[in-house]
């Protein structure tokens, strides 16, 4: 059999225990054939053969998101980008910079950090100072809450506190008057929907181009924590353009979202769509959330944050999650959830302790703040630990200063995000960006797990340096414990004959180079399916 492509670098990490180092690597009808040396490449090519030499370049298993949001986030991320704003000052700067910018009837933005207000309570003030009295809308950085001016809360209605199924709140001041504050996605839903249409050509347009740069950065495959009304549409319209169109860039799995009120029928449903998919895409497991964020004060913690905040579930009645999940189980679904204060990791673990496991391992999803206790049942109970590192070097400070460590306190603080400590006790760790809420980028993922501090700031105090990984384990994290956690181990997340064709590729090597030096490194070549979706010039 001809190769249809052939890759040589002067660095081949396989992470095939067989043979870990080589500098060549054949494919053919989108797996891999041969892995070997450069001197093998005369005796594998033939005349419809494509070389490309990397040269000094170092060539990985395609590297996985273990969280990313590629659909809701193009919801997500309308607007003006504020994930650099740390003052309200640079706010109200970047709010008119907007305004003139993209004029319009509406001023949005996304990637809010709270810290941004300081002290002062998260409310529609600073917005209204800044731009007037017109509708303002802007997600915080977690997508977890928005804040909305008064002239955006009336379009949508709400002049009044709202019940809802999950635990999601329009924030009042003492006179019952929305603050302009929206905890969680069913309370800030009710802005989105009267948020000026992006038509489906738009949304096609941005989301080829956001999958485009996701495989410029390195990445081959993601898993999508979201199914939205259009996802089929967007991913299937793709798949579909043939290759030299370009096609879908990257594999996807997706993973729809269970809320609470939960019924049979949808559950029924749920299962159904599991068969839905096309050549790089499916839908494999379900989504839930037992909580929301430590920085909205959702999270459940064992006991309230320094605001008396973060006890209750996101579920109200939490066991109807575990006879959802459970249902979901039984019938061979793979069950992700949410799950982040320590209450709601224990109860997850818990949860799943009785619950059947299919093909692929359930799994739990950021992990911020647990117990010692806690770190031993994911290896125990074989749950999947998928952790975002960047959250931890992006949004807390060492100093604990911020927001998420002041509310918790230093002691749960000091439990933060403990990647090391899951690793070494023997977990599978994915690792991801949770895009949108921080940079899709796996370079700079990969980079600050071994940091524990943003990338490129080496004057920032490490967060806990002890929960540094090793660049072997971050790279595991992204590639071979990526593929188990979709019980792909046997297909995919190594450089061997019969696996998959995912090829990632960087100018310098990540087990080697300086994580800050890294995380700048070029990407000169990404392979999907044994096609190539990305080649520098
Ligand atoms: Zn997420």
């Amino acid at each position: 059999m001809t190769p249809d492509l052939i890759v040589t670098a002067d660095t081949v990490h396989t992470l095939d225990v067989a043979r870990p180092a080589a500098t060549a690597v054949a494919v053919t009808g989108g797996l891999i054939t041969a892995v070997g040396d450069r001197r093998d490449v005369a005796g594998w090519r033939g005349a419809g053969t494509r070389v490309i030499d990397l040269g000094a370049a170092t060539v990985t298993p395609g590297l996985v998101d273990g969280h990313i949001h590629p659909v809701l986030g193009l919801g997500l991320t309308r607007g003006a980008d504020l994930s650099a704003v740390r003052t309200l000052d640079e706010l109200t700067e970047a709010l008119r910079r907007a305004q003139r910018d993209e004029p319009g009837e509406w001023v949005l933005g996304w990637g809010l950090n709270p810290n941004a207000f300081g002290r002062s309570p998260i409310t529609h003030e600073p917005l209204t100072r800044a731009v007037g009295d017109v509708p303002v809308f802007l997600l915080m950085f977690d997508a977890h809450a928005a804040v909305a001016s008064p002239a955006a809360l009336k379009r949508a209605g709400i002049d009044g506190p709202r019940e809802f199924a999950g635990g999601a709140t329009v924030v009042c001041d003492g006179n019952g008057v929305p603050t302009g504050h929206l905890l969680e996605i069913p309370a800030y839903e009710l802005v989105q929907a009267v948020l000026p249409p992006q038509g489906p050509a738009v949304r096609r347009a941005r989301f080829a181009d956001l999958l485009h740069r996701m495989a410029a950065a390195g990445l081959t495959a993601g898993n999508a924590m979201d199914f939205e009304a259009d996802s089929a549409d967007l991913v299937g319209h793709l798949d579909a353009a043939d290759n030299a169109a370009g096609g879908l860039p990257m594999r996807l799995r997706f993973a729809p979202f269970c809320m609470p009120g939960v019924t049979r029928a949808e559950l029924d449903d749920l299962v159904d769509r599991q068969r839905s998919g096309g050549a790089r895409w499916r839908v494999d497991g379900v989504k839930f959330m037992i909580d929301g964020t430590v920085d909205g004060g959702t999270a459940w913690l064992s006991s309230a944050d320094t605001h008396g905040e973060s006890t209750v579930p996101f579920w109200p009645d939490p066991a109807e999650y575990v006879w959802a999940a459970g249902y979901l189980a039984d019938r061979g679904v793979p069950v992700v959830t949410h799950a982040i204060g320590d209450a709601g990791v224990r109860y997850v673990l818990d949860a799943l302790s009785g619950t059947r496991r299919g093909r692929v391992p359930h799994r739990i999803e950021h992990i911020e703040t647990i117990p010692t206790e806690l770190v031993g049942r994911f290896r125990a109970l074989d749950v999947t630990a998928s952790m975002q590192p960047t959250h931890c070097t992006l949004y807390t400070s060492a100093d604990h200063s911020d927001n998420w460590s002041e509310r918790l306190g230093p002691e749960r603080a000091r439990r933060a995000f403990r990647c090391r400590d899951l690793a070494d006790a023997g977990a599978r760790l994915a690792l991801g960006s949770d895009w949108p809420v921080a940079p899709f980028d796996p370079r700079g993922v990969i980079a600050d797990a071994q940091l524990r501090r943003p990338h490129g700031l080496f004057d920032a105090a490490p967060v806990l340096p002890g929960q540094a990984l090793t660049a072997a384990q971050a790279l595991h994290g992204y590639t071979t414990a990526a593929a188990a956690a979709a019980g792909l181990d046997d297909v995919s997340g190594r450089i061997k004959v019969g696996f998959r064709a995912d090829l990632s590729s960087f100018g310098l090597d990540p087990l080697v180079a300086a994580p800050d030096e890294f995380a700048q490194a070029p990407v000169p070549l990404t392979v999907v399916d044994g096609t190539v979706v990305h080649r520098a010039d």
